[in-house]
């Protein structure tokens, strides 16, 4: 394996992402992380790359090295080909996981034959996802253990500002 691609909304990035990103980094020789620049975001795209290019700091300089964050708008097999990737990254975490990405990865093979490896979550990142953590933050709860160190002051003070109204 040499280029992956690892698309995903990130929004907002968390320790899940981060565990995969460092998984996939020894895996090959470049990593692109793909923020998909989609509309229906919490954070912004410019701020899901910075809050990404914050994080992957956390990471040993051997894996950072061979990362680099991008956006796109689009198919992710198309920023694949832009960019040269000779496959995708996906992660893991439950079967329900598995329904989708399996849709997902049939449908980008039949389209450009580009494979997808899926990396299985750690257990206690399993139940982790963006949502969850959106919504924890909404009720005023710190991120600690959910997000990436770096980040979590950043990412609690933009999503805790939507306390919702009982
Ligand atoms: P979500 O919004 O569901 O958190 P993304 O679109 O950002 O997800 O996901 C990008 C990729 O990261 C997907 O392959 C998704 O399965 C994977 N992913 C998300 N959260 C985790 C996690 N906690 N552990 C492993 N993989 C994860």
């Amino acid at each position: 394996m040499k280029t992956a691609l690892y698309p995903g909304k990130f929004d907002p990035p968390t320790l899940g992402h981060l565990e995969i990103i460092s998984r996939a980094a020894s895996l090959c020789d470049q990593l692109y992380i793909a923020v998909f620049d989609g509309k229906k975001c919490r954070f912004s795209t410019e701020e899901r790359i910075q809050l990404l290019s914050l994080a992957i700091q956390e990471l040993t300089s051997e894996a950072c090295n061979k990362l680099r964050v991008i956006s796109f708008s689009g198919l992710a097999v198309e920023c694949a080909a832009q960019v040269h990737a000779d496959c995708l990254i996906r992660g893991l975490r439950t079967p329900h996981d598995f329904i989708i990405e399996h849709q997902m990865a049939s449908a980008n093979r039949q389209m450009t034959q580009i494979e997808t490896f899926f990396l299985l979550s750690s257990p206690q990142y399993a139940q982790l996802s963006a949502t969850l953590v959106k919504e924890i933050a909404s009720y005023g709860k710190h991120l600690e253990g959910f997000v990436p160190q770096s980040i979590e002051p950043i990412v609690f003070a933009k999503l805790s500002k939507f306390i919702p109204s009982s």
